[in-house]
């Protein structure tokens, strides 16, 4: 693969040969020169030959210089020109873009001015305001139009702080459907979904005015309840209100739900965590919330698990659960990694994306975002983040082998913490090295949150690892706070655009007018684009009108180990992949 486009190449090789030419006939002409001058020197006396060989040679010269100048001046004529050109469709494509995106005023505005600083700057602080309204939509769980995960994490951050100066105590609800694997292998993924929807409804029609529910998960919901109307100190109380809410959540799906034509019955179970008063930290309330899920996970019999957070002992025990699970699949080698290409417009393999899998022997599916954040909270990050990253290169040579594609790439996600541990670039250059593998064949997938509670060891990772040929690519692009800046300070090699605005794009009009511009300051940048969450054609035209070129999604590919991904790597990689694959 090469890395300068073609027609950049077969310039550079002409203006090899024509320097070549122009140097030979550069010394010609010197030698010429010299030749003359010598004879002139040599046949001094009265003979007026010298005199006049003298002026030849010094004539020669003037020649040599005045073409030399000539060329010089030409030259820079081409130059200009050339960069003329260049401004021109700039700006061309700047205007284009203002029309689409600032309307009739702000392009009369601008017009007249052949500004590009000013329009560059103009459309920079119109993106910035598209990405704030945006973030609407990447807290909406876009199915039951629920605040998903991310927005409910925040809530969980606000009402922590809350408690924290006004001393209000409140409860966190995580409520999970039984079963919900079997349901939609047994009706089908409409139906499941369908299912969700009416779940959610239920939910929405149980929690009160000042409670807050979320989609916390795939078939997992979460409840903030407030418990402000009851003094902070009376815990029993505390207790017994939010362990009475949860049974009247569980009591609500007694009757069948109505899912579409059918009536199906539909259990939950709950896990409840009250979060006192002296318990201000979001971190330690979420570290409860995964012990109380864990414990309604765990519960056969009552469907409604309280996680105490005083009673030491046993409950300590809990809180460590999944954790010491955890460490267990670790050893055991229950974690595996499945690989998503990155993809053209065809179809062909650009790069594999890497994502960690844990079955657990009890629970299940345990989603890869949990238990990363379960390792970044009890520091186990370090030593699990190598362990994927090995596994990655292991599968990643696996399905090279296979494929026999030299050029193909491996993405690796990096956390938050992996990225504020000061050896991090040693120990992945050591891993690589064991692998036989050099440093640019690795993206490294890195989120806004990271670089944004980024220290001095993020910061020298970073210039670290970019100095040690890493690619880096600013994974979830959109999501954040400051998109804009990120790229200023991070210079990634690759944005991932955010699932929720490539869903959204045929939907919401800010979508697609952030994918555009997107699109179109990286062409100014050099910087590529990914889009990921494409699932269907009708997203990847839309795409492709936008003029993006680099996708991943089930449209394409599922996720999957390396030998089921190898046999699928055939034709699909030449000719574009229709529907989804298993
Ligand atoms: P991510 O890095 O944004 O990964 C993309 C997620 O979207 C993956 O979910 C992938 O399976 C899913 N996905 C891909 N195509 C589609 C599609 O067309 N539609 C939909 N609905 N989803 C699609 P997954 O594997 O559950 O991972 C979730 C997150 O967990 C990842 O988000 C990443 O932040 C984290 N994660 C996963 N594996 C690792 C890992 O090995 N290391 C680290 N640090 N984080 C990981
Ligand atoms: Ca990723
Ligand atoms: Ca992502």
């Amino acid at each position: 693969m090469h890395l300068l486009p073609a027609w950049l190449r077969s310039w550079w090789k002409e203006e090899r040969h024509r320097t070549r030419r122009r140097a030979w006939r550069g010394r010609g002409l010197q030698v010429l020169a010299a030749g003359l001058l010598v004879l002139g020197l040599l046949r001094c006396g009265a003979d007026p030959l010298p005199a006049l060989l003298l002026l030849a040679g010094l004539l020669t010269l003037r020649i040599q210089q005045q073409l030399g100048l000539r060329r010089l001046r030409l030259e820079q004529d081409i130059e200009l020109k050339r960069s003329q050109e260049r401004l021109r469709r700039s700006n061309h494509q700047l205007d284009a873009l203002l029309r689409q995106l600032g309307g009739p005023q702000l392009v009369e505005e601008l017009e007249s001015s052949p500004n590009l600083e000013l329009k560059i700057q103009r459309l920079a602080s119109r993106l910035e305001r598209l990405l704030q309204s945006a973030r609407s939509l990447a807290l909406v769980d876009q199915l039951t139009q629920l605040p998903n995960r991310r927005q409910f994490l925040e809530q969980i951050q606000v009402a922590s702080a809350r408690a924290r100066r006004a001393n209000q105590p409140f409860a966190v609800l995580f409520v999970d459907i039984d079963q919900f694997r079997n349901l939609n292998d047994t009706y089908g993924h409409a139906t499941g979904d369908r299912a969700l929807i009416a779940v959610a409804r239920k939910l929405q029609d149980t929690v009160r005015l000042g409670d807050f529910l979320a989609r916390y998960g795939s078939d997992e919901f979460a409840v903030l309840m407030d418990l402000s109307a009851i003094p902070a100190a009376d815990e029993d109380t505390l207790k017994s209100r939010a362990y009475q809410f949860a049974s009247r959540l569980v009591q609500s799906f007694a009757d069948s739900l109505n899912v579409g034509d059918s009536e199906l019955m539909v259990n939950v179970s709950v896990g409840v965590s009250v979060v006192p008063p002296g318990e201000t930290q979001a971190e330690g309330i979420l570290r409860n919330l995964d012990t109380a899920i864990v414990q309604a996970k765990r519960q056969r019999h009552e469907r409604v698990a309280i996680f105490d957070v005083h009673s030491s002992g046993s409950s300590n025990l809990n809180d460590y659960q999944l954790f010491s699970d955890l460490r267990q699949a670790m050893r055991e080698r229950q974690l595996h990694m499945v690989f998503q290409p990155v993809v053209n417009a065809e179809g062909g393999w650009l790069s594999l994306e890497a994502l960690a899998r844990w079955q657990h022997p009890e629970l299940g599916f345990i989603p890869p975002d949990r238990f990363i954040a379960l390792a970044e909270r009890y520091r186990l990050m370090r030593d699990l983040g190598d362990l994927i990253f090995q596994l990655s290169l292991q599968g990643y040579a696996k399905i090279r082998e296979a494929v026999q594609q030299p050029g193909l790439r491996l993405s690796a996600n990096i956390s938050p913490t992996q990225l504020s541990d000061p050896d991090l670039h040693l120990r992945l250059l050591a891993m690589l090295k064991t692998a036989g593998l050099e440093p640019g064949q690795i993206t490294l997938e890195i989120t806004e949150a990271s670089v944004l509670e980024r220290n001095a060891a993020t910061t020298t990772n970073l210039e670290q690892l970019r100095r040690a040929g890493f690619r880096l690519s600013l994974d979830d692009f959109g999501t954040g706070y400051s998109s804009l800046n990120l790229l200023h300070t991070l210079q990634p090699n690759e944005v991932k655009i955010d699932q929720s605005f490539v869903r959204a794009i045929s939907e919401q009009g800010f979508a697609g007018q952030i994918v555009a511009v997107i699109a179109s300051m990286s062409q100014h940048m050099d910087l590529e684009v990914v889009a990921e969450g494409v699932e269907d054609a009708n997203v990847l035209a839309a795409l492709q009108a936008l003029g993006v070129e680099k996708f991943q999604g089930y449209h394409f590919y599922r996720p999957m180990p390396p030998e089921q991904l190898s046999q699928q790597a055939g034709p699909a990689n030449t000719t574009p992949a229709t529907g989804s694959k298993p």
